[in-house]
């Protein structure tokens, strides 16, 4: 290959040798990633949506977008490559093909080096990036994924392009490296960006806690990284985060809850939708209304007056209302979004405070929570929100069941 790039080199100048070395490493990120991506966002879609990091699909604009990225990036990569190359004929850089050369064991650790000196580069060079200047500037343009598919793992602002792999062609100059290894070494880094980028999770439960493979960073892993821009800054190996402290505190247990949703039946794999459990909510409501009224609790004038329940019935539902408003309060809004305080105060004070006593103050509560929604609308971008929502309607649900059950 290297006398091709060089015969076309001559031939046509270092354009078209340019060209062809970009079209290469392209397509060589093109093509696991291609067949990554239509496996699990075209044929296997609804099969395997259980696996799926985020329970939603990215929208086209953003695919469209990663892609140009991608062939910005294989330019500029096809640049450097092509760069080592001819600063090889000249005389520089150790890229060497005989292993008896160092022999097997230096062969090894040239690899395992290279690997372990790209992830600390990145690493740090990762977290360079998100200073609030430079991520504005460059490297927003990652992180504008913030539902990643495979496409995402190309997708840089090309100046960080340059920067987060530039290390690579500097090491082959001053290190030797044979041509095997330094082709596995790409290969490596290249499947596992694409692995870490596709948005679903295929490592199994209790992974992130293993003594051995707690050390190795999981899709998941990274996924929160792109969701959420804050934390979880490595690239290869969970080692600098878990030093530096900048794992993301909810990592282990968020990996569970994602890996905990492929065991459950087909039924369970895709969310319910909102209107699917009103409707059973309502259900719920007119049974128990029927059976009170069968069980002699509230006469058909009272449901007509609005009086649901005997006085201890309705201690009941408040108890159960005043439960519902706790979670609220304590579980749900700290976790899904730690910015709005002062939402979490409104429902302490007009939910907690004074003391649901009917139902309808029950009716209260849902304006509340519809007064929350646009609140939280205003403030939350549309993944915070949808996040959000998500967790109010498990919330809801639960705190639905808890009620009648
Ligand atoms: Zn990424
Ligand atoms: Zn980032």
């Amino acid at each position: 290959m290297h006398s091709i790039i060089e015969n076309i080199g001559l031939q046509f100048g270092p354009g078209a040798a340019w060209l062809l070395t970009s079209t290469m490493i392209f397509l060589r990120f093109a093509i696991p990633t291609s067949l990554a991506f239509l496996l699990v966002y075209k044929w296997k879609r609804k099969e395997w949506f259980a696996w799926k990091i985020q329970q939603r699909f990215p929208k086209s604009a953003q695919i469209r977008q990663e892609i140009s990225y991608s062939l910005l990036t294989s330019l500029l990569f096809g640049g450097m490559a092509l760069g080592v190359f001819f600063l090889r004929k000249m005389g520089y850089g150790q890229l060497y093909f005989e292993v008896a050369e160092y022999g097997w064991v230096y062969w090894v650790f040239s690899l395992a080096f290279l690997i372990v000196a790209h992830d600390t580069y990145f690493y740090w060079m990762h977290r360079l990036m998100h200073h609030p200047k430079l991520y504005r500037r460059f490297h927003l343009v990652h992180h504008k994924s913030t539902n990643p598919t495979p496409y995402t793992s190309f997708s840089f602002h090309p100046l960080e392009s340059v920067l987060e792999f530039a290390i690579i062609p500097v090491l082959t100059l001053v290190l030797p490296v044979h041509a095997a290894a330094f082709f596995l070494f790409t290969l490596w880094s290249i499947l596992f960006n694409v692995l870490g980028h596709t948005g679903y999770e295929i490592s199994p439960s209790g992974f992130t806690r293993h003594r051995l493979f707690k050390w190795l960073n999981t899709p998941t892993h990274h996924n929160m990284h792109h969701h959420q821009a804050r934390f979880n800054y490595g690239l290869y190996f969970n080692f600098w985060d878990r030093v530096m402290g900048t794992n993301h505190p909810e990592y282990d247990q968020y990996f569970e809850e994602v890996v905990e949703r492929t065991g459950k039946t087909p039924q369970s794999k895709s969310p319910v939708p909102l209107r699917q459990q009103i409707t059973k909510a309502a259900a719920m409501v007119a049974f128990l209304l029927c059976s009170s009224v069968a069980s002699g609790q509230m006469s058909l004038d009272d449901i007509k007056e609005g009086n649901y329940g005997t006085p201890e019935y309705r201690t009941q539902q408040v108890d159960s209302l005043m439960r519902l408003g706790l979670a609220l309060r304590q579980d749900q809004l700290p976790k899904v979004h730690d910015i709005n305080l002062r939402s979490a105060k409104r429902v302490e004070e007009e939910v907690i405070t004074p003391k649901l006593s009917d139902w309808s103050k029950y009716r209260r509560l849902s304006k509340i929570q519809n007064d929350k929604d646009k609140e939280m609308k205003a403030v939350l971008n549309a993944t915070q929100f949808e996040k959000y929502a998500v967790k109010r309607d498990e919330l809801f649900w639960k705190g639905i069941q808890d009620f009648f059950f």
